[in-house]
């Protein structure tokens, strides 16, 4: 019989996971398949890894990773990916917003012949502005990238061994999961579900992680800010042609005039702003570049169970 794995990142969710555990095994012991479910705490200090623990003590199907601190989700979802033995590996989040009766349905779905089947909600259940800011995000990663991720994309999703192997041969240090598996491409389905709402707990992404997040994946995804920086650059300097000839013209046809020192400072000012502005855009590239070429491992564990 084959394997499904099922993998779970975790932070701070002491109030969702029994109920989790609960509804997911329900779920899959309804399936023909083996499971397993593999959690991946990332770092945190309230009650979930004891609650998860009592579990993995009475089913070995339940398996736990713990990392030394945070790492964030992203690599979160790896470490489950490359620790999953699975012919098929499933994702979701345990604060049920992923209803674990749609499980079956995943499963059924990849079986028509998918590689991958990303889950789409129907209707996000989230804060006007929240949801007014992933609108923005995915549109301008549309616009500005060449990945093309489906709108509406959820964390639930399932795929075979073939794409969780690609996926394990990407190894840059900041990932974004969404981007890499279009990246691998392959045959892809889609499902629609119904999300819940957060089962308890209050979500873990606030408005200034999600703005880092999205910084992220542009300046990793995009070279827009450098393109802009060359356009703008050149731009500029048409015009400082343009009106070098102006200058030039009206000296020869005008006879004398004066130009006032502070329109001199207000362009040098403007001038060295723009430029530093632009360095510091191309020194973000390099930062990272160094933190690539580093090479340092994705994340650090600090114990495994049930493996
Ligand atoms: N999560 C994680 N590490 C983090 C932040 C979140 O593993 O640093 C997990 C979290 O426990 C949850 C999932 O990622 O399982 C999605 O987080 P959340 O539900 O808070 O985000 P939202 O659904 O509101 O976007
Ligand atoms: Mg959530």
């Amino acid at each position: 019989m084959k394997l499904l794995s099922v993998v779970v990142p975790v932070y701070f969710e002491e109030e969702c996971i029994n109920q989790f555990i609960t509804e997911a095994t329900l779920a899959l012991d309804k399936l023909d398949i083996n499971w397993e479910i593999i959690f991946i705490d990332d770092g945190s200090t309230d009650a979930t890894i004891s609650i998860i623990k009592k579990y993995t003590d009475l089913n070995k199907k339940i398996k736990l990773i713990q990392f030394s601190y945070n790492h964030g989700k992203q690599l979160a979802v790896t470490a489950g990916i490359k620790h999953a033995s699975g012919d098929f590996i499933l994702t979701m989040d345990p604060d049920l917003q992923d209803p674990p009766e749609e499980i079956g349905n995943f499963l059924k779905e990849i079986n028509k012949g998918f590689d991958i089947v990303l889950g789409i909600r129907k209707e996000k259940r989230d804060k006007f502005l929240n949801n007014l800011f992933s609108k923005l995000f995915w549109t301008f990663l549309e616009k500005t990238t060449d990945i093309k991720i489906p709108k509406g994309i959820s964390s639930m999703r399932i795929f075979n061994r073939k794409v969780a192997d690609k996926f394990l041969e990407y190894k840059e240090q900041n990932r974004f999961i969404e981007g890499i598996l279009m990246h691998i491409g392959m045959k892809r389905g889609t499902l629609f579900i119904d999300q819940r709402e957060r089962f308890a707990g209050k979500s873990k992404f606030s408005f200034r992680r999600k703005v880092k997040l999205a910084f992220n994946v542009i300046f990793d995804y995009s070279e827009l800010p450098l393109k802009i920086a060359v356009k703008l650059g050149f731009y500029l300097f048409l015009l400082g042609i343009l009106f070098m000839l102006i200058i030039i013209t009206l000296k020869f046809t005008l006879i004398d005039f004066q130009i006032g020192w502070p329109s001199l400072i207000c362009s040098i000012i403007l001038g060295s702003g723009l430029q530093l502005f632009f360095i510091g855009i191309a020194a973000l590239y390099i930062g990272r570049i160094y933190k690539e070429t580093k090479g340092r491992p994705l994340y650090s564990i600090i114990e495994t169970t049930n493996f």
